[in-house]
């Protein structure tokens, strides 16, 4: 489908890496030397190129600012400790990619473009992946239509674009919950499991008005009953109890089929732990909880990795958890996915790919 072979590359006369700091840099706010940009159009891509990090220029017709077909992805690259930079399953990253295309009449991105493209952009930027302890390269692929028309159809062109983030740490401060019972993030049969940027739209009012009620995030549940979990914010949520822990299933399309999520439930397991991806209702933590039997809870997602949640607030209901004293769990599951990230332990599940 593409005939893609060779990236064409201007590079930047003047980097600003020099003038930037890079230790503990804010996540998202400055971006590299270089850009990927390729071009689709007459039913394939035509054009892949790396050139300096610039604005765009657009019509005001521009689809995708009109009607939103607009994917993307967020993945990290890591200076380890073997001074290799290496890249966390970018393939998973890669096959989502297209999943969310698809969900959004999109055209396919040939691996050519968005492996190979990326590799090649980061490795041209290599200086400024931060060699700090818990630092890391951001990689933000997205794809946008280009047609310029405001009837509503799939556009027949678009932008596909890869934009590199070095960031420093990401201190999760524990979140503060609430189940959200008013405003729904997805349904079955819509666009929950794809990942558009219209599903970070929709969450803006509700996350805002969870912050007026004194909150943090909100626990996204189902459309109908209000009760059954999904995600929260916008990473996906794992609940430790006493003899297994819990995350929702994704069979409903409804949440993010989740790379760290994915990962967790291996290391979870590999950690001796039962992992049940299952549907999940409120009520069942609260009784649990009561019992004592509901000991933790986190959000995992590719910014913030783990995420512990120290509260829960459900009608009258406030599950707390003592994260400072009795986070056994995410602790470990969060050394462990950053000692495989770091290569301080092998890699033994084909999850770092080396650059
Ligand atoms: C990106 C995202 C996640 C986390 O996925 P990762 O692959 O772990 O980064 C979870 N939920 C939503 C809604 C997302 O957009």
């Amino acid at each position: 489908m593409s005939e893609v072979s060779t990236i064409r590359i201007t590079k930047n006369t003047q980097s600003r890496l020099h003038e930037t700091e890079l230790k503990n840099i804010p996540f998202g706010k400055i971006f590299t030397d270089h850009m990927l940009v390729a071009d689709y159009a007459d039913g394939a891509w035509q054009d892949v190129e790396i050139l300096p990090y610039q604005p765009f220029s657009f019509d005001p017709s521009l689809a995708a600012i009109h009607y939103g077909q607009c994917i993307f992805e967020g993945i990290k690259a890591y200076h380890n400790v073997h001074d290799e930079v290496v890249i966390f399953r970018p393939y998973d990253n890669y096959a989502r990619f297209n999943q969310s295309a698809a969900r959004m009449q999109m055209p396919e991105v040939p691996e050519e473009i968005f492996i190979d493209g990326m590799k090649e952009l980061i490795n041209l930027d290599k200086a400024w992946i931060p060699t700090y302890e818990n630092h890391s390269l951001y990689i933000r692929p997205f794809m946008f239509a280009t047609d310029t028309f405001i009837g509503v159809r799939p556009s027949a062109t678009y932008k596909f674009v890869i934009i590199l983030a070095p960031t420093g740490p990401y201190y999760s401060k524990p979140t503060r919950i609430k189940v959200e019972e008013k405003y729904t993030r997805a349904a079955p049969g819509g666009v929950g499991g794809a990942k558009n940027a219209g599903n970070y739209g929709l969450s803006l009012k509700p996350t805002e008005d969870a912050k007026l009620a004194g909150y943090d995030q909100v626990l996204w549940t189902d459309a109908f009953e209000h009760k059954w979990l999904q995600e929260v914010g916008t990473m996906n949520v794992f609940f430790v109890l006493k003899d297994k822990v819990l995350t929702p299933s994704l069979e409903e399309g409804t949440i993010l089929d989740g790379v760290t999520r994915k990962s967790a439930i291996v290391v979870l397991r590999e950690m001796g732990l039962n992992v049940e991806e299952r549907r999940i209702s409120i009520d069942e933590l609260v009784d649990e909880y009561k019992k004592g039997n509901f000991l933790e809870s986190f959000g995992t997602g590719t910014a913030a990795t783990i995420s512990p949640i120290k509260e829960l607030a459900y009608k009258d209901e406030h599950l707390v958890f003592d994260v400072d004293n009795n986070s056994q769990v995410s602790q470990e599951l969060g050394k462990r996915l950053s000692d495989i990230r770091s290569g301080v332990v092998e890699d033994t599940h084909g999850w770092i790919e080396k650059i």
